[in-house]
């Protein structure tokens, strides 16, 4: 008889959970709160024109990454048409001086020596970084968990690339950069790339799957990808029950049993499997009794992705003048703007004019994005009025700004669409509205996060609360791992199939 699996959250990881298990002959079932799947990889429709929600970049739409591999066993490889960006972004100086990053390495090593052939050696350095990285693949194979000994030494290989991360790991940007003699290639590629923020590992990581052309964009953006898992899904007999929030895992003697719904019913499985929001997972569903101190620790000094204040504007104009680019156009402001109550100096704007199911023809929809406070919206969320005003007041101001740089801009404006870290968590329920999870530093880099939870039996948790850093093609590698360690408690041999 098939053994069955309940499968918390519809997102990504869930969806990709199910994939797995039903090819493995699961019987199972996605039980999701909101009326669509796809959690926040997802898109909103507003007058004619879509709001991408998550679609910049997916690692894995090059043939040679295992990721792809993935794709095409959850059926979206088989289907996607790749954008390949020329431009990373495009980073303006407070004298309008427009700086290019570009996706291909050898490109940009020449635009920058020509910038700067002083800075011959650092810029090689630099460069070759991004050529090193390109050739990082995923971890796709065995979860940690049950690695054999032929998986180790697999890993093994992979050793002079952990090496090389883990020296990147630890210098920042900032301190990569000062060394260059050029004042201005100094000052731009440190601003730039975030200064201080972020290790010189993950730059490396991106522009290096750039330049390898491995991660691209999926034309029509996410909600396009997961009307392909979803598909998928649907295809090799999973079930999917949305509009249905759980609020409770049934637990006996230890073993979680099954799950009990917002609307009172109860279901049970052999197997539960939450890749819903960790917090609520660990601290509501299973009311904290499973956890040790490592989680604790985790939980009361969260280290998150900072959520969003996200402004989508559908313009009835080409706006031929923004340059298509991964993380857009950033430009200085003349003079800083308050946003949620944050001084801003910059506006940063992506354009979505090569996907043309984004807008009508000849139309098109911006982006900009501001990282935000969580408190500051949750408190005024309890004041409607007051909520809605400042969401008005953000999307005046964007767009007044955009009409200052492109005069005529503002009356061409026929949709503005805000959405807060507070959207996030009532459509998504994650944590603070950290769309991402735990942020990837040094400590979750080395540290393996645990999917299950002390003392609880017949239960895991896949997707981005135990996969830091999140991101598309983790929560497809979360989906394949958890039915592998499943698998294993079954002593069952694992399988994949393709469409
Ligand atoms: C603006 C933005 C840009 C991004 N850009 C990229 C990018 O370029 N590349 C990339 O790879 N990734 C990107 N990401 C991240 C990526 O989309 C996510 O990391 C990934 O989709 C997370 O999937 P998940 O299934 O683990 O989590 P989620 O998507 O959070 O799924 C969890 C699901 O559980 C459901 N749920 C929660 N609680 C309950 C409950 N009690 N009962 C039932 N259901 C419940 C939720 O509704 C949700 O559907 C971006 C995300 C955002 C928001």
């Amino acid at each position: 008889m098939e053994k069955s699996i309940i499968i918390i959250g519809g997102g990504l990881s869930g969806l990709a959970v199910g994939c797995y298990g039903r090819m493995n002959g699961y019987k199972t079932k996605i039980f999701e709160m909101h009326d669509i799947v796809g959690g926040v990889c997802t898109g909103w429709k507003r007058k004619g024109y879509t709001i991408d929600g998550a679609m910049n970049w997916l690692v894995g739409t090059g043939p040679k990454s295992s990721a792809y591999k993935l794709w095409e066993e959850l059926g979206a490889a088989k289907h996607w048409k790749i954008y390949n960006h020329d431009l990373y972004s495009v980073y303006e100086d407070k004298d309008g001086k427009a700086f290019n990053i570009y996706c291909d390495a050898d490109r940009f090593e020449k635009y920058l020596l020509e910038i700067a052939p002083e800075d011959k050696d650092i810029i090689k350095e630099f460069t070759k970084g991004i050529r090193d990285f390109s050739r990082t693949d995923m971890p796709v194979g065995k979860p940690n968990e049950i690695m054999t000994w032929f998986s180790k030494i697999t890993v093994v290989k992979m050793l002079p690339m952990l090496m090389l991360m883990k020296k990147w790991l630890k210098i920042s940007a900032g301190d990569f950069f000062k060394r260059l003699k050029n004042p201005y290639l100094r000052q731009t590629l440190t601003s730039a790339f975030g200064g201080d923020q972020w290790p010189m590992m993950i730059i490396f990581w991106m522009l290096g799957f750039q330049h390898a052309k491995a991660a691209g964009y999926v034309l029509g953006g996410a909600l396009e990808h997961v009307r392909f898992l979803e598909e998928r899904y649907r295809a090799l007999g999973g079930a999917i029950h949305c509009k249905s929030k759980v609020v409770k895992i049934l637990v006996e003697n230890d073993k979680a049993i099954g799950i009990k719904l917002a609307d009172g019913t109860e279901h049970r499985a052999d197997w539960i499997v939450s890749a819903a929001d960790g917090r609520t997972t660990i601290f509501d569903l299973l009311e904290g009794k499973y956890i040790d101190d490592a989680i604790k620790k985790r939980y009361d000094n969260p280290n998150l992705f900072s959520p969003l204040v996200y402004i989508g504007l559908g313009v009835a104009d080409p706006v031929k003048e923004i340059p298509p680019a991964i993380s857009g156009l950033s430009f200085p402001l003349e003079t800083p703007i308050t946003v949620a109550g944050k001084e801003r100096r910059r506006l940063d704007v992506r354009t979505y004019s090569y996907d043309p199911a984004m807008a009508p023809q000849g139309k098109t929809v911006l982006i900009t994005q501001f990282d935000t406070d969580y408190d500051y919206w949750e408190k005024l969320h309890k004041e409607p009025e007051k909520y809605e005003a400042e969401k008005e007041k953000i999307a005046d101001l964007v767009v007044s700004l955009l009409d200052k740089r492109y005069p005529g801009l503002a009356s061409k404006v026929e949709m503005r669409d805000v959405a807060t870290p507070v959207t996030w968590v009532r459509y998504t329920g994650n944590w603070r509205g950290s769309y991402e999870g735990w942020q990837f530093s040094a400590e979750t880099f080395t540290g393996s996060m645990k999917k299950t939870l002390p003392g609880l039996d017949n239960f895991y948790m896949a997707g981005q609360w135990v996969n830091p850093g999140g991101g598309m093609p983790t929560a497809a590698m979360s989906g394949n791992h958890t039915i592998q360690l499943i698998c294993h408690r079954d002593k069952k041999k694992f399988i994949t199939a393709r469409p």
